[in-house]
């Protein structure tokens, strides 16, 4: 049976070290504050808003909502990510992707500034997980994969690392954190052949590929440390799952992430940790 490296734990932990700084921050006259911009009201994205309030709120961090309607136009879209750009009071900006099809979302990932960008969107904070600048804010769920590892004592130095996605959100900026920590990675995708005899070389597989339950037994072996990113609600009876069939990994792997639970809920406390540093650069 592995053992669940559940994100409860992590998260909480986490938070308590931002709200100590918040709480410092605060002294000297300074709320960190985190806008959430967002275009219609695609449930994912109201539900990771409500997610990113709570923990916004335990870590003293304060949250301003800038909710636009889905038949927004660009330009207003624009103006309202300079307002925030510009708004003093404002230390971090979450932009929830993806946006509509009909706007350009690149233009808009470009547009913020990279101090405020706190989950780490722009080429700019990009390029610092690659080069290991430590230069602006790594996104954070790709974050919150290293963190999970860290908190539950797992070794990255020397392990091969698996990482299956290759998104600029998860998949390639978890693969560079982890090679940044010593291990050997190997990133996968669609284009991957022979999929699982991979991913059963792996010590520790990270399955970001956002297909519910595909990675099943024949992609596992016994021994390694399986983070799970994906998240599907599941059509028949809304359970949450993740990109991990649970019921094949959990019997044979060593220890395993569980979804719910799992990377969700560390990736909301880095992000209210984010915000948090971002307001204590400013000073
Ligand atoms: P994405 O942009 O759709 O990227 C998925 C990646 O997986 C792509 O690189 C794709 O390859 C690859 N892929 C798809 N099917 C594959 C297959 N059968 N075999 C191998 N590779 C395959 O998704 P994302 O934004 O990175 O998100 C991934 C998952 O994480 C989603 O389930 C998402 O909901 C979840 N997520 C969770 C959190 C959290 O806080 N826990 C945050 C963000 C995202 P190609 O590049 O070749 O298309």
């Amino acid at each position: 049976m592995a053992m669940l490296l559940k994100g409860g734990p992590v998260a909480a932990a986490l938070t308590e070290k931002t709200a100590a700084l918040t709480e410092s921050l605060v002294i000297r006259g300074i709320t960190p504050t985190l806008a959430v911009l967002r275009v219609g009201e695609r449930p994912e994205d109201l539900s990771y808003e409500r997610g990113a309030m709570k923990r916004c709120a335990a870590a003293g961090v304060a949250v301003r909502s800038a909710a636009l309607p889905e038949d927004v136009t660009q330009e207003t879209l624009m103006e309202t990510l300079e307002d925030l750009n510009q708004d003093e009071a404002i230390h971090g900006i979450l932009l929830l992707r993806p946006l509509p099809e009909r706007l350009d979302g690149e233009a808009a990932r470009q547009a913020l500034r990279p101090e405020k960008d706190v989950d780490g969107v722009t080429d700019g904070s990009l390029a610092g997980v690659f080069t290991g600048s430590g230069q602006g804010f790594a996104p954070c769920t790709a974050q919150a994969v290293v963190v999970l590892l860290d908190y539950y004592g797992m070794e990255m130095r020397g392990k091969r690392a698996v990482v299956v996605g290759r998104s600029l959100v998860v998949g390639r900026p978890a693969a560079m954190l982890l090679m940044e920590r010593g291990a050997t990675v190997t990133i996968c995708h669609s284009g991957t052949e022979s999929l699982p005899e991979i991913t059963r070389g792996a010590d520790i597989l990270v399955a970001a590929a956002g297909c519910m339950g595909m990675v099943g037994p024949e992609h596992l072996a016994p021994g390694q440390t399986v983070i799970d990113v994906g998240i599907h609600q599941e059509p028949e009876t809304g359970a949450l799952r993740g990109d991990v069939c649970f019921e094949a990994a959990e019997p044979l792997v060593k220890a395993l992430t569980p979804v719910p639970g799992g990377v969700g809920a560390v990736t909301s406390a880095i992000l209210a940790m984010h915000t948090a540093q971002a307001a204590k650069r400013r000073l």
